[in-house]
């Protein structure tokens, strides 16, 4: 059996062991300490925008804390984009409210701004306006961001940015996970630097992020003993694992070049094609890292299905998946409200996400050439250029 070929695995860069070696020799051994502090400066420091960041255990949960800071409650509705990770919508969950679910526009596969404004506009009409907006940018594409802030600020609701996959994306020269209320981020083992397990939550005020570190440490108030006037979490991330995401830091600006040129190889082995549509930016006010490369195929040009190149890369053992199923076609969401019609659908069936990793090798790289091109029955002769 040759080796397995990894969607996207972790990539470290060198220094991370040094970071935790610190933590071990000082013993920091806890989910506070030098790491913790020195990793959300780095953040801060990279996304430019004079934010706060609470770095904690997962995405999830700085989701999670970003719904509770938008006060939002028990019988409240959050809107979320449909074509996404379920971790974007199970908070909701978490906290006794409704997702109101809303399609994707062709552009960027991320959520429909004419499908917002239909389901606020209704949700309003129906008697309970939207406590908070969930938009993500879907495996590093930012989202419309003017014409959903836009939306948000006319109906005066909070939005979150689920830049979970988008860490070192732009919009118009703005870095992803700044532009909402809320920005989260995930450092979980597959995402474009990681923690093994973690996230942070981006803000845009210390008292924010104040209140994001109260409620991530169990929400203790300020007295001697134990003293409690909220519920808690135990949501802080771990001095240890804060060291390998300053290691990763390190190395940010290489890993997204890493997966753009993975980018750029997908582009070269798809340009002679025919069906075959590679997911890429709209426009230059777009920059995406490009965490997962993922192509469309048209079964009609291409005469091959999505299930065709993913089988033929299970042979070669090397892993692909369909992208996201919405989550308004997800049985634990079968009762929630959808606005929208069938571009999230569409995409779903005929699309798949490609290994993108920053760690391939040129070997690796071959391999996965030489099966889409089998598959496709491309005659054209492939050569590595890198
Ligand atoms: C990975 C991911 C999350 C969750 O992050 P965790 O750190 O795994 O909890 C949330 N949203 C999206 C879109 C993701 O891809």
């Amino acid at each position: 059996m040759k080796s397995k070929v990894w969607l996207s695995s972790p990539h470290m860069g060198g220094n991370e062991l040094k970071y935790i070696e610190e933590a071990f020799d000082t013993n920091w051994i806890a989910p506070l300490g030098p790491n913790v502090d020195g990793f959300e400066k780095d953040l801060e420091i990279f996304l430019n925008e004079n934010v706060k960041v609470a770095a904690l255990s997962t995405g999830t949960a700085a989701l999670h804390l970003a719904l509770i800071e938008c006060d939002v409650n028990p019988g409240d509705e959050v809107i979320c984009q449909s074509m996404t990770f379920s971790a974007s919508a199970n908070p909701i969950a978490y906290l006794g409210a409704t997702p109101v679910f809303i399609d994707s526009e062709k552009d960027t596969w991320n959520m429909c701004p004419a499908a917002l404004q239909e389901a606020i506009e209704d949700r309003i009409a129906k008697g309970k306006k939207p406590k908070a907006i969930i938009v993500v940018n879907l495996y590093g594409m930012p989202a419309k961001m003017d014409e959903i802030l836009a939306i948000a600020a006319k109906y005066n609701i909070p939005l979150i940015e689920d830049a979970a996959e988008s860490l070192g994306s732009k919009y118009k020269g703005k870095a992803c996970g700044t532009f909402g209320t809320f920005g989260i981020l995930s450092f979980n083992g597959n995402k474009i630097i990681t923690t093994s397990g973690g996230g942070a939550l981006i803000c845009h005020s210390q008292a924010d992020k104040d209140q994001a570190v109260f409620l991530s440490t169990q929400a203790r108030d300020n007295a001697p003993h134990y003293q409690h006037s909220h519920i808690g979490y135990n949501y802080r991330m771990s001095n240890i694992s804060a060291g390998i995401g300053r290691g990763q830091m390190e190395v940010l600006n290489e890993r997204i070049e890493g997966r753009r040129k993975m980018h750029d190889f997908y582009a070269e082995i798809c340009k002679n094609m025919d069906g075959i549509e590679l997911f890429s930016e709209p426009d230059s006010d777009f920059y995406s890292n490009h965490w997962l490369s993922v192509i469309t195929i048209d079964e009609s040009k291409s005469l091959k299905t999505r299930e065709d190149l993913r089988l033929a890369f299970l042979k070669e053992n090397i892993e692909s998946r369909p992208i996201w199923k919405p989550m308004h076609l997800q049985p634990v969401f079968k009762d929630a409200p959808y606005y929208g019609g069938k571009v999230a659908e569409d995409l779903f069936g005929n699309s798949l996400c490609l290994p993108s990793g920053s760690n391939l090798s040129d070997d690796e790289r071959e391999r996965i050439a030489e099966v889409m091109i089998e598959v496709f029955s491309n005659k054209k002769k492939y050569s590595v250029s890198q």
